[in-house]
């Protein structure tokens, strides 16, 4: 995006060097190394001049007017010269702006624009250490949601969550917005009594008498990690260092779920070294959480669709926990090497999963991944800049540019690596990349530069994986691994079986996971009758299951064949669940069946008020909805 030109900035800024001696007093907080900070297009922030390095916030959650009431207090270090610190917002209300000794500061904000916001430039004094910021946010505000007690599982309470990734937490939390900026923090929490308050933190474990609840993040993350959850909200330990928080109603199911955290945790933590955020624990929100899960340091946001009752999408939790190394412990430096974030997070999932279940079952989430990514790149066009690794996000949302690409050609990209030069080598490789680098953030040719020093020593092995056209080329290179998954071959097989005449209630089902039934149902030809449709119905009650993940795959048969026999069950998974995976190719698929979209309209209609933001952006282009519809 546009980066605005500052006037003001003393030229001396640019050439900061070690000629800090004079400055022998505050040589400790001047920056002495020259442009220690990438650049990165989707934050005003200019942390070369002034950065923020700890944050003191003070919350009050308001329901009734869903704003959040806050004061941010920054500790912050400013290279010589630095007259000003620039935060970025969206929306905040800022009333006024001090320093340390409660001296006030002139602020302005900038230009607003839609997707980044206005950047708010605080003048600083000449010593000026620290900067607090009293600030109101506003009811659109895009992290957060809203819920009402009805969209509640116990219809008692009303909920908040935040969401701050990619570029959200500025309009919650005035901050420096760039995944490149980590600060350490403390919040209190005022919400109503009765409500427990959580945060990407140390977290109680059960409610306070008057509302008030008291954080401490002593480990510094970027500002995409701040998270918040506010709710009717109780907890159920697992293991000694996890554990999972949920609505009352919804505790023990989940507790069941996710009763392997445990053992995942020690898997994670055999592969890549120890886990550093002394805790993981997880938490169910309601159903409009627009992901599938957020990594949020030492408490795991994710989705209730993936409590299928047996344990079955779990997967989900080792992506989260993975994220402890790949992302929260070393960050990717700007969402263009978001790869760095997804791409080892995939991989490292598949290996606890393969440790905790087996290669013949973590083969098949890699089958599943392929099919993923092929489509991903059959949809974009296989020359599109966007099937890059490296992307260019330049004046985007990056939320729009961010695809599978980054999980799934990132995980087969590393998995080049891994059959190139022996699994041995490449996880004693990763390892002492985590550990060297953690807490720091990393862009792709930092890492490729570590890649080729330690590991891709030999000609032969370079042109054996082939990096340049994996990370800067488009579409899915020659080196792309085989995957082979004996399992999912058994299941095409009863497919064909089927499609050849045998009755559904025939086939060799009955030892088939979750992965097994997504794969039959993707294998299964476009065009089907009525009758057909009916008869696996039947057989096997997809439109009654429990599980997000078969429904999904299930109504791209029943609406493209016009099977309406599921019409109110696709309705009601639309007005329940918000997250995006399902929600697009749904609604993509009611539009395909119906071009002028009226029929998936008329549902959107409903269902809107009951996604996130993340969400309703996509669905709204997808749908031509303006705030006239509404
Ligand atoms: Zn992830």
């Amino acid at each position: 995006m546009r980066k605005l030109l500052f006037g003001l900035l003393p030229l001396a800024f640019f050439a900061c060097t070690s000629s800090s001696e004079e400055t022998s007093e505050t040589a400790d907080q001047t920056m002495t190394q020259e442009q220690k900070y990438a650049e990165d297009a989707h934050s005003y922030s200019e942390p070369n001049s002034a950065v923020v390095k700890h944050l003191d916030l003070d919350l009050y959650v308001n329901f009734e007017i869903k704003k959040i009431k806050g004061i941010a207090t920054y500790k912050i270090e400013t290279s010589e010269g630095a007259t000003q610190i620039v935060f970025d917002t969206w929306k905040l209300d800022v009333g006024m702006v001090k320093d340390g000794q409660g001296n006030e500061l002139e602020f302005e904000m900038g230009e607003y624009d839609p997707t980044f916001g206005s950047p708010l430039i605080v003048n600083l004094g000449e010593n000026t250490k620290e900067v607090s910021i009293t600030y109101m946010t506003n009811p659109e505000a895009k992290a957060l949601q809203w819920l009402s007690p009805e969209q509640t599982a116990g219809k008692a309470m009303p909920f908040l969550f935040t969401q701050s990734q990619a570029i959200l937490a500025r309009s919650w939390v005035p901050c420096q917005d760039s995944p490149g900026i980590r600060f350490t923090y403390t919040a209190n929490v005022q919400v109503s009594k009765g409500m427990l308050a959580l945060m990407s933190a140390v977290n109680p474990q059960e409610k306070s008498e008057d509302g008030k609840y008291r954080f401490t993040m002593e480990q510094p993350i970027p500002s995409y990690l701040m998270a918040m959850a506010v709710g009717d909200i109780e907890f159920a330990p697992i293991g000694d260092r996890t554990g999972v928080y949920a609505e009352p109603s919804m505790l023990e199911a989940s507790a069941y779920e996710f009763d392997e955290m445990d053992e995942m945790l020690v898997a994670a933590e055999e592969l890549y070294g120890a886990y550093v955020w002394e805790r993981y624990d997880l938490i169910v929100l309601p159903p409009s959480f627009p992901f599938g899960g957020m990594e949020n340091p030492r408490l795991t946001f994710c989705t209730p669709t993936i409590i299928a009752g047996d344990r079955s999408l779990t997967a989900l939790v080792a992506h989260e926990l993975a994220h402890s190394w790949s992302g929260n412990l070393v960050t990717n430096a700007t969402w263009d090497d978001f790869w760095l974030n997804e791409g080892f997070t995939v991989y490292f999932e598949r290996r606890i999963m393969e440790a905790v279940y087996g290669r013949e079952y973590s083969e098949m989430l890699a089958e599943l991944g392929m099919q993923d990514v092929k489509g991903t790149v059959d949809r974009l066009g296989h020359e599109h800049g966007d099937t890059h690794l490296k992307l260019d996000l330049d004046g985007r949302d990056p939320d729009e540019g961010l695809t599978d690409i980054a999980y799934e050609k990132g995980y087969f990209f590393l998995r080049t690596i891994e059959e190139a030069v022996g699994r041995e080598k490449f996880d004693a490789f990763l390892k002492g990349y985590f550990n060297e680098n953690a807490f720091e953030v990393m862009d792709t040719e930092g890492f490729l530069t570590i890649l080729n020093e330690k590991l891709l020593v030999t000609e032969e092995l370079q042109n054996a994986v082939n990096v340049k056209a994996w990370v800067y080329g488009p579409g899915l290179p020659e080196s792309f691994p085989d995957v082979n998954s004996s399992r999912f071959d058994a299941v095409e097989s009863a497919a064909e079986k089927w499609i050849g005449g045998t009755p559904a209630d025939e086939l060799n089902t009955a030892e088939w996971t979750t992965h097994e039934w997504l794969h039959f149902l993707r294998n299964l030809p476009n065009e089907l009758n009525t009758e057909k449709l009916a008869e696996l119905d039947n057989a096997f009650g997809f439109t009654n299951s429990g599980n997000n993940e078969i429904l999904a795959a299930w109504f791209q048969h029943t609406i493209r064949n016009g099977y309406t026999a599921a019409d109110p069950a696709v309705e009601a998974f639309l007005i329940s669940v918000g997250r995006r995976k399902f929600l697009t190719p749904t609604y993509e698929a009611l539009i395909e069946a119906d071009p002028s979209k009226e029929k998936a309209r008329a549902i959107y209609a409903k269902a809107r008020p009951n996604y996130h933001a993340v969400s309703t952006g996509t669905m709204d282009a997808l749908l031509d909805w303006n705030s006239e519809n509404s």
